[in-house]
């Protein structure tokens, strides 16, 4: 059972973002966390097909280089931190949290040769020594504004679909996973919100 509180994150905390800036016609912009992972070339085939850049954040564990960064970068796709190895940040120390983004930022970026801009707090868990954290490496904190709970919905993927369009919102920052139920719906979910009168964007748009 899924708590739907949860799908929308509300915050008045001007220290993060989950939500794009105002622009003129109505977007969103999708957000894929947690990888570099197996199904990350048939996310970006996917989004390939569509025509849609998204933002990746990735945890620096899992960045070899066999992974196919070069391919998110060269079709316009963001490449975010997500720490080095998913821990709660926000039960450690500031020096541990700076060193921790420190050395997932600089994997990033002596990998691809381009700066790291934004960051997401593991599990969106962070407290005001992760704002400063990020901010003393020169990133911006990105949240969320809908949380597809696709990390829960492994038996019933159409349920993340459902989530999503029922909480479609202008300039909404939307939470999905590389995971193999993700990609099961994907196709869905963009037409879907193309239905709806979207677009989509980056925070950089
Ligand atoms: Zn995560």
């Amino acid at each position: 059972m899924v708590d739907s509180t949860r799908v929308v994150y509300d915050s008045n905390d001007k220290n993060i973002i989950t939500m794009l800036p105002p622009g003129g016609k109505k977007t969103v912009m999708l957000t894929f966390d947690d990888g570099p992972g197996r199904v990350l070339p048939e996310i970006l085939a996917i989004l390939q097909e569509e025509e849609i850049k998204a933002a990746f954040f990735w945890q620096s564990r899992l960045l070899h280089p066999g992974r196919p960064w070069r391919k998110v970068l060269d079709h316009g796709h963001i490449i975010g931190n997500h720490s080095c190895s998913h821990k709660n940040l926000a039960r450690l120390p500031f020096h541990d949290q700076l060193a921790d983004l420190s050395r997932c930022k600089e994997k990033i970026e002596s990998l691809t040769g381009q700066k790291v801009d934004y960051f997401r707090p593991p599990f969106g868990q962070y407290n005001s020594d992760t704002i400063a954290a990020a901010n003393q490496l020169g990133m911006e904190t990105v949240l969320w504004r809908i949380a597809s709970l696709d990390w829960e919905l492994k038996d019933d993927p159409v349920m993340i679909l459902n989530y999503v369009i029922d909480h479609l919102e202008d300039r909404a920052i939307i939470l999905l996973h590389e995971l193999p139920q993700t990609v099961e719906i994907l196709p869905a979910l963009i037409h879907e919100i193309k239905k709806a009168g979207y677009d989509f964007g980056l925070l950089d748009r």
